[in-house]
C-alpha cells in the first residue's frame, strides 16, 4: 500500500505493509548514497535491527548509531554524540539516514538529517503505531530541558517505510497510546472511518486490519500537511484532543501518562466541550465504552486540579493572549479551533473525574 505525500517543492512515497522493506531497497539500490548511517535506539536495535540489515542491498555497508531508548533520545547530548559519531563515520553530504523507531528516533534522526552539512537525506523506517503520525509531514525536533520540541525545523523525509511485522513486539500500552492518534485521524475527518473502527476494532492485540487504519489515519494526516506544511491554519485540527492532552502529560511529570493516553482523555474533554458549546451530535457515552474495552483508563486522575491544569493549558504553544484554544467539533470530521468559555471548561472537567 502506498501514499504520496505532496508538500510544496517536495513528493515522498510511504509504504505500509508486509513488502515495504522490498521497497526500501529498491530506492538504496536506486540512488547512489555515499554513506548509510542507521539511527535507532537500544530497544528496537535488540528485536528489529538485524532484520533491517537482511533487507539492504549488498552493496551498503552501514554504520549503526544506537540512542538511548524512548525521550531520552532527544536531549542535546545524544543529537551531539549522534552528529560525532556521523562525523567519524566519515558521512558527507551524498549520505543518507535511516531513522529505525519510534517517534522519538524519528525526531532525532530527522532533526540529525537537517542540520549535519545543512541537510542531508533521511528515511523514516516507523516501528511504533503512534509513528504513522509522526513519520508523516517533516516536523523534527529534539527536547529542550525547559520544554518538549521546542528546538527543530521541518525536514522531509526522502520516504517512510513502514513495515507493520515491525509492530508485533510493541506492549500493549504503546499499541494503546499510538492507536489513540487513528481514533483522532478518524474524529477530525473521517465519519465513516470512525464507524468501522468503532464496530472492527475492539482488542488491541489482534486487529488483522491495522495496516489499513494506519494507511487511512496516514492519509490523513498526508491530506492535512499538504494543504497547510507549515501550521499557519488547518494543520492545527491535528491537535484535537491535545490542549488538556499536553497538560495532562506536563501535569504528570513526562513519562507518567503516554502521549496517546493523555490525548484520549484530552479528546473527550473536547467531545464533551463540543457537544456543549456547539451543539455536536454524537453518542459519547457508546465511544467511552468502546474505549474502555480497548483499555484506556481515560478519567482525570483524581489528584488533577482544574486550575493547574488551566494554567498548562493557557502555555499551551497554541494559547492566544493567554487564553487556552481548543479544536472543537461542529460534526465528527468538521473541526474548528475556538476559545472555550472557563465556567464550561471547569464544568465538563469535573464530569470527567
Ligand atoms: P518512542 O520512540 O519513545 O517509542 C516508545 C517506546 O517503545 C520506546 O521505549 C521504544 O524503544 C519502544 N519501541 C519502539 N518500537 C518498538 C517495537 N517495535 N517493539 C517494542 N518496543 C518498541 O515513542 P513514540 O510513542 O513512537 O513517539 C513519541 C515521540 O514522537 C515523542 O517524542 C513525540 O514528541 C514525537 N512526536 C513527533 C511528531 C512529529 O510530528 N514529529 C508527532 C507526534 C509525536
Ligand atoms: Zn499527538
Amino acid at each position: 500500500q502506498i501514499i504520496d505525500i505532496k508538500v510544496p517543492g517536495k513528493k515522498y512515497p510511504a509504504f505500509v505493509g508486509e513488502n515495504a522493506l522490498q521497497e526500501l531497497r529498491a530506492i538504496l539500490s536506486e540512488r547512489t548514497y555515499s554513506k548509510i548511517m542507521i539511527v535507532t535506539d537500544e530497544t528496537v536495535g535488540k528485536l528489529h535491527l538485524q532484520t533491517l540489515l537482511n533487507s539492504l542491498p549488498e552493496s551498503t555497508s552501514p554504520v549503526v548509531y544506537s540512542a538511548p531508548s524512548g525521550e531520552k533520545a532527544k536531549t542535546f547530548s545524544v543529537y551531539e554524540k549522534c552528529l560525532s559519531f556521523a562525523i567519524e563515520a566519515g558521512l558527507d553530504r551524498k549520505a543518507c539516514i535511516l531513522a529505525l523507531g519510534g517517534g522519538a528516533v524519528g525526531d532525532l534522526s530527522g532533526f540529525v538529517a537537517a542540520t549535519f552539512m545543512r541537510g542531508i537525506h533521511y528515511i523514516q523506517i516507523p516501528t511504533t503505531i503512534l509513528a504513522h503520525d509522526s513519520a508523516v509531514g517533516g516536523k523534527v525536533a529534539i527536547n529542550h530541558p525547559l520544554g518538549k520540541n521546542l528546538v527543530g525545523v521541518f525536514h522531509h523525509p526522502e520516504a517512510v517505510i513502514y513495515y507493520t511485522p515491525f509492530l508485533s513486539t510493541l506492549p500493549p500500552r504503546q499499541i494503546r497510546s499510538g492507536f489513540a492518534e487513528v481514533v483522532k485521524e478518524a474524529l477530525i475527518a473521517d465519519p465513516l472511518f470512525l464507524k468501522q473502527l468503532m464496530k472492527e476494532a475492539v482488542d488491541l492485540t489482534s486487529m488483522p486490519n491495522l495496516p489499513f487504519y494506519l494507511k487511512k489515519g496516514m492519509e490523513v494526516k498526508a491530506a492535512v500537511v499538504q494543504e497547510d506544511e507549515k501550521e499557519m491554519g488547518i494543520r492545527a485540527f491535528l491537535n484535537f484532543g491535545h490542549t488538556l492532552g499536553h497538560a495532562l502529560e506536563a501535569n504528570a511529570g513526562y513519562g507518567v501518562l503516554t502521549h496517546g493516553e493523555a490525548v484520549m482523555t484530552g479528546m473527550i474533554f473536547a467531545l464533551s466541550i463540543s457537544r456543549k458549546q456547539l451543539g455536536l451530535q454524537f453518542p459519547l457515552d457508546e465511544f467511552i465504552q468502546w474505549i474502555e474495552k480497548l483499555g484506556y483508563e481515560w478519567r482525570i486522575p483524581k489528584e488533577a486540579g482544574f486550575e493547574e491544569l488551566l494554567q498548562w493549558m493557557k502555555r499551551d504553544k497554541k494559547a492566544i493572549a493567554q487564553k487556552p484554544m481548543f479544536v472543537l467539533l461542529k460534526e465528527i470530521g468538521k473541526p474548528v479551533m475556538e476559545e472555550a468559555d472557563e465556567k464550561l471548561l471547569r464544568e465538563c472537567f469535573y464530569q470527567l473525574m
